[in-house]
């Protein structure tokens, strides 16, 4: 990776000092030295946006086009949609171009690269020209007074009138992640709202460790929790619940709550019945693996009533079946923990900062943006999107 022409820390005094050189980091860090502040971007880390590095499959999922406030978890769901507006994906998608880095829409408007996801870090990082960034040295002390923010890190004292939070979620602490965010936010006295892993495989216990004999099979599936429900693939693992439909339901998940499974999404309430006319002799078994995979669909059938050939139930029974495998209930008994998952829901409460300028009300020139903050986005460029949004917010507020 070029850092170009980037230099440790040049002077002691800046106009903003950012924490945290990840997506929302360097995007605040570029919109604000871009208007003519003098910036210092601190990272523990030895490189910059590591999480953007490995994000995506390494094809980095940069945004989404679908991007509206009701596909983020929030405290106050209305909290996302000013900045949000003012910095759009087509917004990025014009500096992605402008960079000349080739991208593509996958599925359901996600926009990836063609190439690797380095070519978002080291735009970023060209966008940053004008700013000081200091790698490799964890902030030991944040004091505040007469105005300024006196941030000292590797044996250095900083200072400015102006701080921006932006050192992320506690996801994945070996890729450097911390709750620092939050320790900051409570020592200035904003609330935080509980952190829970999100976008997160579910664990089973032992009633339904028999499914882990399917680790590695998936299916389409509505997966529901609550109210909310999503359609994309489900995978087994062997230890619990994965893929695209659980991450997405995860992230709403609470301990105790179950979550409905919709097997046969394409199939009417009637559809086992409708086979029973046309093909009496067929075993349920077979019929189910005309419409799941195989290993799934043996597994589903040795815990629905047994039968030997759809002739020998009733309409009622088939009909009870035919419902049962469109809300299987899963009763997981955890997630896989910070350790692996993709995002953070919870965080620094919104009820504190401003929606235009990310700012926080009572602490004036203190900030916080992208993942540290309570808004948490689906599965898709969703949390890239906020990130890049809310570091624009407070970019041209500093
Ligand atoms: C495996 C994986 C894949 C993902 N893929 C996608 C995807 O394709 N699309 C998408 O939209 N989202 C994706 N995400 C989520 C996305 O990466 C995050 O939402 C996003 O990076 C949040 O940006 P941020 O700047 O707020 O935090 P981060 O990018 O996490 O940056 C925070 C920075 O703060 C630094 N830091 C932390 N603690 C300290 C400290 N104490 N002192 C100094 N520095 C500190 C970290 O080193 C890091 O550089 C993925 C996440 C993971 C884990």
């Amino acid at each position: 990776m070029v850092y170009g022409a980037h230099r440790i820390a040049s002077v002691a005094a800046y106009d903003v000092i950012i924490l945290g050189a990840g997506a929302a980091g360097m995007m605040g860090a570029r919109v604000a030295s871009q208007r003519g502040r003098r910036v210092l971007l601190i990272d523990h880390a030895d490189e910059p946006g590591k999480k953007i590095l490995i994000s995506g499959g390494g094809r980095c999922n940069f945004t989404n086009t679908a991007t509206v406030a009701d596909r983020f978890i929030s405290a106050n769901p209305h909290f996302a949609k000013s900045a949000l507006s003012r910095y759009s994906p087509q917004d990025f998608v014009d500096l992605v171009e402008a960079h000349h880095i080739a991208w593509h829409e996958k599925t359901l408007g996600q926009l990836f690269c063609d190439g690797s996801a380095k070519q978002i870090v080291q735009m970023l990082i060209d966008e940053c020209a004008g700013v000081d960034i200091a790698l490799g040295h964890p902030v030991s002390a944040v004091e505040h007074g007469d105005g300024q923010y006196r941030v000292t890190y590797g044996g250095r004292s900083v200072s400015a009138p102006a701080l921006v939070i932006a050192t992320g979620g506690p996801s994945i602490p070996k890729m450097g992640a911390t709750g620092f965010a939050y320790d900051l936010a409570r020592q200035f006295g904003l609330k935080v709202v509980e952190p829970r892993p999100a976008l997160v495989p579910l664990t089973l216990g032992a009633d339904e460790a028999l499914f882990q004999a399917l680790s590695g099979v998936a299916a389409e599936v509505v997966a529901a929790c609550g109210k909310t429900q999503f359609r994309e693939a489900a995978l087994f693992t062997h230890r619990g619940l994965s893929g695209p439909a659980i991450l997405q339901v995860s992230s709403y998940w609470r301990h105790g709550q179950p979550i409905g499974i919709n097997f046969t999404p394409d199939h009417p309430r009637d559809w086992i019945v409708t086979a029973k006319r046309e093909r009496p002799r067929v075993s349920l078994r077979h019929l189910l693996a005309t419409a799941l995979p195989t290993r799934l669909a043996e597994m589903l059938a040795q815990r629905l009533p047994f039968g030997t050939e759809l002739a020998g139930f009733t309409d009622r029974e088939l009909t009870e079946i035919a419902a049962r495998l469109a809300d299987w209930p899963f009763q997981p008994n955890g997630t896989e923990g910070f350790a692996k998952a993709e995002v953070t829901v919870g965080g620094i409460s919104t009820d504190g900062l401003s929606s235009q300028t990310m700012a926080a009300r009572s602490v004036p020139g203190l900030y916080a943006i992208g993942e540290a903050v309570d808004v948490t986005g689906w599965l898709g460029g969703y949390n890239f999107q906020w990130a890049w949004a809310s570091g624009y917010a407070a970019g041209m507020a500093v």
